[in-house]
């Protein structure tokens, strides 16, 4: 078979990029490994108990519904449909007090006002200050294909805005959160969204991206129906463009001729031909070590591939419950409005717990429990039979356990049951509730996708090496892959991972116009963007 072009691996961002140049005309087919498209889109029915839909992997996803490629390629008459509860996140602390984010802002200032005045003050300074610079500066950024590092800050420094994002960026998080906030409880919360986001809390250059948070309108919302949805909906428009998803296909090599990528083996020995370009959306170590053969790609670009960091702190451990009813949070004396917070942070008190998370993970061990998850079909019915429920919590857990991954398949179970017990101690109906339960290792993750490598979600640590327009490494990060015809495009390139689509949508724009094929959805460059402040 030969198509304008191949896309390996059909995740969100290689679906999002076909969808988008399939509407512009050519000619597409993604490949997957697995039997399903979507990636960490997975939902999955619980096989002992029909009925209950558990979504695996993404379930959080950040304002979605106002995402670029979300309204171009209509997803919403293409059947995703995003929730975005009021309590959006609740710490529950040890004496039964709680942080509190809202939709409102107002009443996420109260909620830090009841631990400190000072901190709810400074929380709505750093938001209006941040507006301007997330509106301008941020978002367009994480938009659009990424500028070189010196010309960036050189357009920067001409800006107030820039020039103040300049200097907040200089810090790592943890010096701007201590440098701001006073109470340990508000710091360790406003560090967890960083660590959530898979920031190195101690890494300078990154000082930005709390105040970030506190400006962005984003909040956490839930696709209805489970995750899977949304790769419904993004099939639905990569068919009706005319593109071919193929599942359970796995590459074996990336056809490399006269210097041009120009097209794929399988490993049935299939051979599938492109004739303008082959894009990957799997991480750096697979797409030019594994499947670009050696003497295709100079020495320079295998030794960047090679040194590519993962996160040390991204690999998540997950429980996952099937229930008789809702988690109660009753214990501490917690509001009862906490049961319907939407994600909710146990065992998270203080910020120096940091430090001993982050020990334990270079040490392979696992540290005292900090947990996050929610309870979907509280918002959600239909992800459980009627009146039943669906509940997880994750945890930042080691992938190599005690230097060896396999180590989990021997204690997952147990370890499970412990994060059970912890997670009883805040809400003890849980004691009688439970119908079924599984629990999924850093492991399991990368066994599902090998481009998580190493479990790491988001597929390359965001250091200073590793983002804008050096991500995935220098010379990669415009979404072209050194090769005539061979592009990247998932969460190893700008601006990272997690379900934002933004790689995938950025891929778009760089392919498009190297083929020049105009398209009335791109945004202005953004050079041109920052230039005008
Ligand atoms: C436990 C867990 C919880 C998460 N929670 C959230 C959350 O709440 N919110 C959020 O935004 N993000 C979350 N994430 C992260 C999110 O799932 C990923 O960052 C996101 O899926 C990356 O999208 P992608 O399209 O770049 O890659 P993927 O979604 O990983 O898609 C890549 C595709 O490539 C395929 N593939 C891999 N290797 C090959 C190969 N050799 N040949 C062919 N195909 C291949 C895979 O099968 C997959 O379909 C979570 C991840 C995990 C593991």
């Amino acid at each position: 078979m030969t198509y304008d072009g191949i896309i390996i691996g059909a995740g969100h961002n290689g679906l999002i990029l076909q969808a988008y140049l399939c509407r512009a005309g050519l000619d597409v087919v993604s490949i997957d490994r697995c039997e399903v498209s979507g990636g960490g889109l997975a939902t999955i029915e619980n096989s002992r108990q029909p009925g209950f839909r558990h979504d695996t992997h993404a379930v959080f996803h950040r304002a979605l519904n106002t995402m670029p490629w979300y309204r171009d390629l209509e997803l919403e008459r293409r059947g995703a449909e995003y929730i975005e509860p009021e309590l959006n996140v609740a710490m529950l602390l040890e004496d039964g007090r709680t942080l509190e984010w809202w939709t409102d802002l107002d009443r996420t200032a109260e909620s830090f006002a009841r631990l400190s005045a000072a901190d709810a003050a400074t929380l709505r300074r750093w938001h209006d200050d941040f507006v301007p610079i997330a509106e301008k500066i941020l978002i367009p950024e994480a938009t659009s294909p990424p500028l070189p590092r010196a010309q960036r800050r050189t357009i920067l420094e001409n800006s107030p805005e820039g020039r103040k994002l300049l200097e907040v960026s200089a810090l790592s998080p943890l010096q701007f959160v201590r440098r701001e906030f006073e109470h340990p409880a508000i710091q360790a919360g406003l560090l967890f969204f960083n660590g959530l986001r898979e920031v190195d809390m101690r890494v300078e250059g990154f000082g930005h991206h709390i105040a970030f948070l506190l400006a962005s309108p984003a909040k956490a919302q839930l696709c209805r129906g489970g995750a899977a949805q949304l790769a419904r909906a993004l099939d639905n428009a990569v068919m009706e463009a005319g593109g071919v998803i193929r599942t359970s296909t796995t590459p074996k090599r990336i056809i490399v001729e006269n210097g041009r990528a120009t097209g794929i083996e399988t490993t049935e020995g299939e051979v599938i031909r492109a004739r303008k370009f082959v894009a990957s959306s799997l991480d750096p170590h697979q797409t030019f070590l594994e499947l670009i053969e050696k003497e295709a790609l100079p020495a320079p670009w295998r030794k960047m591939a090679r040194e590519f960091e993962y996160n040390l702190l991204a690999p998540l451990f997950s429980l996952n419950l099937c229930l008789d009813e809702a988690p109660k949070y009753t214990a501490a004396g917690y509001p009862e409005q906490i049961d319907r917070a939407f994600m909710v942070i146990a065992g998270l008190d203080h910020v120096d717990q940091y430090s001993e998370i982050i020990r334990h993970h270079e040490a392979g061990t696992i540290p005292p429990t900090v947990m996050w998850g929610t309870c979907p079909t509280r918002f959600d019915p239909s992800q459980a039979p009627d009146g039943k429920h669906t509940a997880f919590m994750w945890e930042k857990l080691p992938y190599a356990l005690n230097g060896d991954p396999t180590g989990w398949d021997a204690i997952k179970d147990m370890h499970g049951e412990a994060m059970l017990s912890t997670w009883t101690r805040y809400a003890p109906n849980l004691a009688d509730a439970v119908i079924d339960r599984f629990t999924r290792s850093p492991l399991d993750v990368e066994r599902d996708f090998p481009n998580m490598r190493r479990g790491d979600l988001l597929i390359g640590a965001f250091t200073n090496g590793q983002i804008g327009a050096d991500r995935p490494f220098a010379g990669a990060g415009r979404y072209r892959g050194h090769i005539e015809g061979l592009y990247v495009c998932g969460s190893s390139s700008h601006p990272g991972g997690n379900i934002t689509g933004l790689p995938g949508y950025n891929a778009a724009q760089v392919v498009l116009d190297d083929f020049g094929i105009e398209a009335d959805w791109t945004p202005p460059p953004i050079a041109s963007r920052l230039t005008a402040l």
